[in-house]
């Protein structure tokens, strides 16, 4: 099957399970890009598109093309600007190859202070991050900006690079995930020779490091080290560092204590959940980016709804622009009541025990396979053990069945291990830390 095929036969699919003006919206233009072994990369039209997709619409993509390749390939997707972006770095990089290239590479222009609302949930750690971009290598040193999902951590980073970049044109700036920065790692260790030296070039010689989502650096000890190290560098070279996590540092758990000393060294503040005020404005000003004219009375009557995710916020206006447009008039209070509706019902995940295992594989670094398989380590068996609790607690299913999932000859190693775990958590931190991680993860709309 061709990668257009590919793309042909899941988007039949996918029309299939979600509600036409959804599919419509969001799915029927996406492009493929890239079919490569592991990895599948669709274009989304927009940025917003692509925010959406990812929040609303991953998993059920990616079971899709599970389902008709028979095959768990990663999905990865970009937005067009994004591979514009690209293309446009790989022709220049053509010609000359230096510094000021630099600077596209990696910041949403659109992620600026003028497009950032302030709130009473947000108004510190938005000031914090202005005055670093006006005044870096101060005793915000690193900023640290934690908060829960879809609330503005990352529109900050890039809009504290891009004010960096008014400042100083020249300023060479690195805004990765941790999960980006771990990826390269593991590829220029794979790599050997001079990749190493390219790896810690590329994220030692920077002016300003940003680095996203630290909590995914759990547990990964290769990846903490290095990021120590890195540290220490751009520190004692007075670089401004900033990171963001969805936790504070103490919160996350197997993280090396000289690491999570380190995060606390400047200053750690957090972003909140938005007030009624704070979505109003939020609704107001998107609507106005987008020259959408909607009535203020169906603005408030949305921001009325305890809708806290700005993400959210945001996929409600989208779906109501396409609303107006496909029936070519303003947008009711019953319409506008519909999309809140659908969005609230997509974010209600359902958690099934391939999902409990998926994520508890993915959390501990080990296969589906090692869970389910007879090997006794600690390693293995601990998070066995976890995942036998979270089917218990979570999903309530019997012993019995919970003994088949995890391929047990006996259901007493479940009684056993909830039993266990439930006792850990009340007299180990880290175990207690884990679970809740976990249980968090599992119950978020994104993982
Ligand atoms: P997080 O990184 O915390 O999960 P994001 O920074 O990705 O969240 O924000 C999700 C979406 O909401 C983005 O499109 C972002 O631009 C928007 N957003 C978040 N906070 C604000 C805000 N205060 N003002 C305007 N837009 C916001
Ligand atoms: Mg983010």
């Amino acid at each position: 099957m061709t990668s257009e095929e590919l793309l042909y036969t899941a988007k039949e699919l996918l029309k299939e399970e979600i509600t036409t003006i959804a599919y419509d919206t969001w799915i029927k233009n996406m492009k493929i890009n890239k079919l490569t072994d592991d990895t599948i990369i669709l274009v989304a039209e927009s940025d917003i598109h692509k925010d959406f997709i990812y929040g609303s619409y991953l998993d059920l993509i990616s079971n899709t093309f599970k389902y008709i390749t028979k095959k768990a390939y990663r999905i990865e997707i970009l937005s067009q600007n994004e591979i514009d972006a690209v293309e446009a770095f790989d022709n220049k990089d053509d010609g000359d190859s230096n510094s000021d290239s630099y600077n596209i590479s990696n910041l949403n222009p659109k992620y600026t202070f003028d497009t950032f609302v302030v709130g009473q949930n947000n108004n510190i750690a938005q000031a914090t991050a202005l005055a670093v971009s006006e005044n870096p290598y101060t005793k915000y040193n690193p900023l640290f900006i934690y908060g829960g999902v879809g609330l503005g951590k990352t529109h900050l980073m890039h809009a504290i690079g891009n004010q960096t970049l008014e400042y100083n044109k020249d300023a060479k700036i690195l805004y990765v995930t941790s999960e980006r920065f771990l990826n390269d790692l593991v590829y220029s260790i794979k790599q050997k020779s001079n990749k190493t030296e390219l790896f810690r070039k590329k994220y030692r010689d920077v002016d300003l490091f940003l680095m996203d989502d630290v909590q995914f650096l759990s547990g990964k000890e290769a990846a903490q080290t290095e990021l120590f190290h890195t540290f220490n560098e751009l520190h004692e070279n007075k670089k401004q560092i900033v990171f963001s996590a969805d936790r504070p540092p103490k919160d996350i758990p197997i993280l090396e204590e000289r690491l999570k000393s380190r995060f606390n060294w400047g200053l750690t503040v957090d972003v909140g959940l938005p007030d009624y005020e704070t979505r109003l404005a939020i609704l107001q000003r998107k609507s106005e980016e987008e020259n959408f004219i909607i009535d203020n009375e169906i603005l408030k009557f949305i921001a009325e709804k305890n809708i806290t995710n700005i993400r959210d916020l945001e996929g409600i206006l989208n779906n109501l622009i396409a609303y107006s447009s496909l029936l070519k008039s303003d947008i009711t209070k019953e319409i506008a009541e519909k999309v809140v509706n659908e969005i609230s019902m997509q974010n209600e995940k359902i958690i099934t025990p391939d999902i409990i295992l998926n994520t508890v594989s993915n959390y501990f670094n080990l296969s589906i396979e090692d869970l389910k398989s007879s090997k006794r380590s600690n390693e293995i068996a601990f998070p066995r053990q976890i995942g036998m609790y979270l089917c218990r607690t979570l999903l309530g299913l019997p012993y019995a069945t919970i003994s088949k999932i995890f391929n047990r000859k006996d259901h007493t190693t479940v009684m056993y291990a909830e039993n266990k775990i439930k006792e850990e958590i009340k007299t180990t931190k880290e175990t207690k830390l884990i679970v809740d991680s976990l249980t968090k993860i599992l119950n978020d709309d994104k993982a």
